[in-house]
């Protein structure tokens, strides 16, 4: 009889060790990824990654792999995916599609309305951006962009505008950049002339604190993520900014994002960055990591539910 007993416990201990191991962590979206080329990999060798001296992924397939990767172990859902060539963003997509949204990443006024269109309409891209105009010397409010804005209004479609940050000593290696045209207070003229757009501030406006909180105060559509500036910023500096823009009451519109580019390693880096910041309750972590992306991205009730189920299982 007691051989019976001891036998139960240990079943019982057994399959609740069993359960504890297959219990995912919470789900988690990434609103800012990128889809590389060969020659940015390449490009990117020869720069030691600040946060850990890793190199690159030596393909673009490798660099798939790896970042799917780390969003299996990191259990995040759902990633949103941009990139400067379509083959490469279609190639990331179609590796995971029921976890990739994509979009195109612009600077300049250059892409095709229709064919953009079509690639909405049918599925391929899901979002709009990285708008990287910073990059290519122009304001967001830049009227040359009304065609892109205006389309992604119809549509219903997020948008994302790089702002702030870059590598220093940028401007050797894109002439036209400009801190000044990092500023989100360049976003008014757009907002105002497509009230509808919903649009993200990526990179959250760093260095731009005060700039950042005056957009967020007065149009409350639009949101903003944590990208790089969780990764690259001295770590007292990043959780400065995010306090400062909780304590402002912005708290339910800051979405996480990693921006790996070429470092795949850099998801888990900076969600870490996230769970070890002990100014901030459970309930503050998982809006950021999820909660205000699934609002704003506008996730339905099911897709929901499908993300919460699949970390339980
Ligand atoms: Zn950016």
């Amino acid at each position: 009889m007691k051989h019976i007993f001891l036998w139960i416990a240990c079943f019982l201990m057994g399959s609740f060790t069993f359960a504890q191991t297959k219990s995912k962590r919470p789900p988690i979206i990434d609103v800012h990824m990128h889809s590389v080329t060969l020659q940015q990999l390449q490009r990117d060798a020869q720069m030691p990654l600040p946060i850990s001296g890793l190199k690159p992924p030596e393909s673009v397939e490798q660099h798939i792999k790896q970042t799917l990767a780390v969003m299996d172990r990191y259990n995040v859902v759902l990633g949103l995916v941009s990139g400067y060539e379509y083959e490469g963003i279609e190639k990331f997509r179609q590796s995971a599609p029921a976890r990739v949204w994509a979009g195109p990443q612009f600077g300049r006024p250059m892409l095709n309305v229709d064919t953009l269109r079509m690639r909405y309409k049918s599925g391929l891209f899901s979002v709009m951006g990285e708008v990287t105009t910073q990059y290519a010397g122009i304001s967001p409010s830049d009227p040359g962009l009304d065609p892109y804005f205006s389309l992604a209004e119809s549509l219903g479609v997020p948008v994302g505008i790089h702002t702030g940050i870059s590598f220093p000593g940028i401007t050797r290696a894109a002439p036209r950049f400009r801190v000044s045209l990092g500023n989100p207070l360049l976003f008014e003229e757009l907002l105002n002339r497509h009230p509808n757009l919903r649009v993200w501030i990526a990179h959250a406006g760093w260095p731009y604190l005060e700039e950042t909180i005056g957009i967020l105060l007065v149009y409350p559509q639009v949101y903003l993520d944590i990208a790089v500036i969780n990764w690259i910023l001295p770590r007292e500096e990043f959780y400065a900014y995010l306090k400062a823009l909780i304590r402002a009451g912005f708290g339910w519109r800051i979405m996480y994002g990693s921006d790996q580019m070429s470092w795949p390693d850099v998801i888990g880096a900076s969600i870490e960055a996230i769970n070890q910041a002990d100014f901030l309750s459970e309930s503050q972590k998982r809006d950021i990591l999820y909660n205000n992306a699934a609002r704003f991205l506008r996730l339905t009730p099911e897709q929901t539910a499908k993300h919460q189920g699949d970390s339980k299982k």
